[in-house]
């Protein structure tokens, strides 16, 4: 897409609603708006400047809109902008869009306009996926977390560790054009702190992607057993109300389930799943299969089994198929008998099993301090400085790791410093990714790709 044309769109959502904005961007966006836009007071608008007036199509009032004109470079796009804030609803905002494409703009893609301020060197590629961050935040944290990275907090951290490196390279460039200038000399010690001082940096930023994502999302729970032990009475004694059918027929629960509770400020998403065991029930079968998936993206996993019965060879099964996930154990029913054997079974299984009744709560405050325990020793509140990463961010983040851990083993064992530096250069070249500087053009379209008109 080229980027000197001018492009519009409405970036307002489609819909019944008090203001409609049409947007546009580019070198004609000014001589448009001219053309488009006749204000009550005669004057055109200068840089960030609205005026009131009526857009015309022709001799046609199309509707009584704000017109607001940003210069670039000094706009969002750093290209000179107007905006029409128009009527919401359908007709007003649409015949506008139609009016502005007539007079010489193109429709925009997806995240168009965002995409030129990367392009045009406004906002670094870290930046620009913090816009679509903050238009996704559900959650005050991942609105916070975002806006941050929006104005640069992630982009200032990166480009700490890569001067550093780059830093690191001259000096060992240096002592080998001139080895004659000794105190220039790079020692192996050098470089080995300097590495690990960024690999310090490196390590935690890729540590907040999962803190930054169970902070988002809430950490996902799948409660999994052999039927009739009493997930689903599980499942409703968290979340207190009857959501769950509670049945007396085994099999009888073939959705996966799932509520939100909150632990401590954290959200949790608890899934219930049909009861794991063999069937011939098609759709009990259907519904294993997505217990299965439940369990795969869970965080952690609640096994319960039923201690009136003890460890049966159903539940043996279920734990073969979860026990490679983190996993607390829930020893329901202890309103009943024990059965004999049943500790030293749990204590092969090797997992903490806490005794409950599902059904009048017991046991439950003791299970939810045992979850929190699991996951949430360093405390739930984000750190006002702390910056979270997204999932493109974190590969970039452990690739560049790899190749400063490959220099660190490299400085111990007194490998020669140009060596060194084709690790360093590799680990410059991927945290440049995650700011954009040598992304490729794929890479940068996969990016805008998920973004809305509009933006
Ligand atoms: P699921 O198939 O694992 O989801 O199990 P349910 O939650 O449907 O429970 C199966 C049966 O066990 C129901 O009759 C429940 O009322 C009963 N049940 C669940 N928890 C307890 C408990 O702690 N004590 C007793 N005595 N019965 C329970």
């Amino acid at each position: 897409m080229p980027i000197d044309d001018t492009i519009a769109a409405i970036s307002t959502p489609i819909g019944r609603g008090g203001i409609g904005i049409v947007r546009v961007s580019g070198p004609l966006a000014k001589n448009i708006a001219e053309k488009a836009f006749v204000s009550k007071s005669g004057k055109e608008p200068g840089h960030f400047q609205l005026r009131y007036g009526q857009v015309m199509d022709g001799g046609n009032v199309l509707d009584e809109a704000l017109l607001s004109f940003m210069e670039g470079p000094h706009s969002y796009t750093a290209q000179d902008m107007v905006e029409f804030s128009c009527h919401g609803g359908f007709a007003s905002v649409r015949s506008i869009l139609e009016l502005v494409v007539r007079l010489g703009a193109r429709l925009a893609e997806p995240g168009e306009f965002t995409k030129r301020a990367y392009l045009n060197g406004r906002i670094d590629l870290s930046q620009a996926e913090a816009v679509l961050e903050l238009i996704d935040a559900k959650t005050k944290h991942a609105q916070l977390g975002a806006s941050g990275r929006l104005s640069g907090s992630l982009s200032r951290k990166v480009k700490s560790s890569r001067d550093r490196i780059l830093g690191l390279q001259a000096r060992i460039e240096v002592s080998l054009d001139f080895p004659e200038y000794d105190d220039e000399a790079v020692s192996s010690e050098d470089i080995l702190e300097a590495c690990l001082d960024v690999r310090k940096d490196l390590g935690s930023l890729i540590e907040s992607f999962d803190r930054g994502r169970l902070l988002d999302e809430g950490l996902k729970v799948a409660i999994a057993g052999r039927p009739n032990v009493g997930k689903s009475s599980l499942l409703n004694a968290l979340v207190n109300e009857d959501r769950a059918i509670v049945a007396d027929l085994p099999g009888t629960t073939r959705d996966v389930l799932s509520e939100f509770i909150h632990l401590g400020g954290m959200p949790l998403k608890i899934m219930d799943t049909a009861g794991i065991r063999q069937s011939r029930d098609a759709v009990e079968l259907l519904g294993v299969g997505k217990s299965m998936q439940a369990v795969r993206d869970a965080d952690l996993v609640l096994y319960v089994v039923d201690s009136s019965m003890g460890i049966t060879d159903d539940d043996r099964r279920v734990w073969e198929l979860v026990k490679a996930k983190p996993a607390l154990g829930a020893a329901n029913k202890s309103d009943l008998d024990v059965k004999p054997g049943f500790l030293e079974a749990c204590a092969e299984i090797g997992i903490r099993f806490i005794s409950m009744n599902a059904k009048d709560g017991e046991g439950l405050g003791e299970l939810k301090d045992a979850i929190q325990e699991m996951f949430f020793t360093g405390g739930i509140e984000a750190g006002a400085d702390e910056v979270f990463v997204n999932i493109r961010q974190k590969a970039g983040l452990d690739k560049a790791l790899k190749s400063v851990d490959a220099a660190v083993a490299g400085a111990r064992a007194n490998v020669s410093p140009d060596l060194i530096s084709i690790d360093l250069a590799d680990a410059y070249k991927s945290l440049g990714l995650i700011i954009g500087e040598e992304a490729s053009d794929d890479l940068v379209d996969k990016i805008f790709a998920d973004f809305c008109v509009g933006k």
